[in-house]
């Protein structure tokens, strides 16, 4: 058995601590929507592997809607989703204003 990497000891902490909730298939998902930007392992933590909004896969605070940390993680997870399905289909472009305006349904109303 070959000794583990660093990147499968950050995955195995992130997944035991923000992602417990999303279970197998969503763990990344709950990770993605980590609000403690304060963390260490933050800026290195597990994101989806896809349909991520490009201000989420920057790893940068700055980047982030300004109440994004206040969401609860279904209100997080949910502004992610909605985020993708606003994204530019042909540019693939988003921002962090039009992922503000997203309601915190996720639009579903
Ligand atoms: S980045 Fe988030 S999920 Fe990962 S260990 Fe830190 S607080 Fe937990």
């Amino acid at each position: 058995m070959s000794a583990p990497t660093l990147r499968s000891c950050v995955d195995a902490k992130c997944r035991e601590c923000g992602g417990a909730d999303g279970g197998a298939r969503f763990w990344r998902v709950h990770v993605s929507a980590c609000p403690v930007t304060d963390c260490p392992l933050w800026p290195v933590r597990p994101l989806a592997r896809r349909n991520l909004p490009p201000w989420l896969a920057s790893r940068t605070v700055g980047d982030l809607p300004a109440d994004f940390c206040a969401l609860t993680t279904e209100e997080a997870v949910a502004r992610i989703r909605s985020a993708v399905a606003l994204m530019d289909t042909e540019t693939a472009t988003n921002s962090a204003a039009s992922a503000s305006s997203v309601p915190m349904d996720g639009g579903r109303a």
